[in-house]
């Protein structure tokens, strides 16, 4: 398969090594996976769109949500306001936004609700597990990347059984930083000890995800699910079935459709990956 990641095969910088030495079109070695949570582990969407129609009747709202939502979150980050406070908050704010003559209380008492619905909710994509698990059986380090807000990321890969796989969760709500900051990936190698060109970050967003990792100097990589669900067999998106999608990335990003594809890409861009891609 060809895929065209930034430089796999370029030289790396050679300035302060022995040219003697150092192979300088060797392929790089990976040590750290980081991956995106939300609609990449977790179908975070399809949840939280059935919760919210759900609780309001409307089936129409959900960019609203969003929107009212990184708003929210990009407060938290930015230090104006508390992670426990946003929630009620931003019930507060999506409710009145419909029209709703709701206060403070009313929207926590809406955001209690809606967490429950959500907690009882949550399923992983199909293809999650085997994936982890033979990243788990190739030796390499993974990070949880999320743009959430705080800790409840945490509990949710708990329980979804997920938490076991993670050597490093990092979180913008807590950390200050959010994708598609370089510091952001930058903090998740130097917590994991390795160099940004050792590792990969995989996501649902082209430009918060891959665009942001690979100008950080990791391998960026867009996961571009179908939206109805049917994945395929799991190669990357070719330019016979997918021009637009492929299209839309960047030469140098590479694009999944399931991450049943991750371990082939591995194993043909880096070396020292531990175990051959499964059949
Ligand atoms: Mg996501």
């Amino acid at each position: 398969m060809a895929f065209a990641l930034g430089s796999p095969t370029a030289p790396h910088s050679v300035a302060d090594t022995d040219r003697d030495d150092v192979d300088v079109w060797a392929p790089p070695e990976l040590r750290a996976v980081c991956l995106d949570i939300d609609d990449t582990l977790i179908d975070f969407t399809a949840t939280g769109k059935r919760t919210l129609a759900t609780l309001t009747g409307r089936a129409d709202i959900w960019d609203e949500w969003e929107r009212v939502t990184d708003e929210h979150v990009a407060r938290v980050v930015a230090g104006e306001l508390d992670y426990a406070d946003m929630h009620a908050r931003r019930s507060h704010a999506f409710l009145r936004g419909l029209g709703m003559d709701v206060d403070l209380a009313d929207a926590a008492v809406f955001e209690t609700r809606r967490k429950a619905l959500l907690n009882r909710s949550w399923r992983l994509f199909d293809d999650v597990v085997p994936c982890l698990e033979w990243l788990a059986a190739a030796g390499v380090q993974l990070a949880a990347v999320t743009n959430a807000s705080g800790a409840h990321q945490r509990d949710k890969l708990a329980a979804l059984g997920l938490a076991r796989f993670f050597d490093h969760v990092a979180i913008a709500g807590e950390l200050g930083v959010a994708k598609p900051d370089p510091a952001m990936f930058q903090s998740v190698c130097l917590q994991l000890g390795c160099d940004p060109r050792e590792a990969v970050h995989l996501g649902d967003k082209l430009t918060t995800d891959a665009i942001g990792a690979r100008d950080a100097g990791l391998t960026g990589i867009w996961l571009h699910r179908d939206p109805d669900g049917a994945a395929g067999s799991g190669a990357e998106v070719s330019a016979d079935t997918d021009d637009a999608v492929r299209g839309a990335a960047p030469a140098d990003v590479p694009v999944l459709t399931t991450l049943a594809a991750l371990p082939e890409l591995l194993v043909s861009e880096f070396v020292r990956v531990g175990v051959p891609a499964p059949r």
